[in-house]
């Protein structure tokens, strides 16, 4: 099993993630930002008919999305990300910050490898 990639290989080279280019039902949508968050609103106020509780997560302070028929704990506890759960001192920070340039770094390896 994998962690997804966001297909950086296909995103670099102009396509959709393959998740949302077969998506069959049209629910997966990759794009930019102002543009996905206009698409979320407008889905929501679709299914809003038929589903008066739906919301949508992430719209404030994530990258992804997700247009839920309930309110975000009827569907799973951690439906809905907190800001920060947590107080963060300056090792854990410094941890995260770690991970995130070693994830970076190996993002960057594979573009360069394929760029060639
Ligand atoms: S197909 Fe979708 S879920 Fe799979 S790696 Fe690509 S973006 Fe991630």
């Amino acid at each position: 099993m994998a962690k997804c990639t966001m297909c950086v290989d296909r995103v670099y080279n102009g396509l959709l993630p393959a998740c949302a280019k077969t998506c069959p039902t049209g629910a997966m949508n990759f794009g930019d930002r102002d543009k996905m968050a206009a698409l979320a609103k407008e889905r929501l106020d679709k299914a809003k008919d038929r589903f008066p509780k739906a919301t949508l997560t992430g719209l404030d302070d994530l990258r992804v999305f997700y247009l839920l028929a309930d309110v975000p704990n009827m569907v799973y506890t951690y439906a809905k990300a907190d800001k920060a759960p947590t107080p963060m001192d300056r090792k854990m920070a410094l941890q995260k910050i770690g991970r995130s340039l070693k994830g970076l770094a190996t993002e960057w390896e594979i573009v360069n490898k394929l760029a060639g």
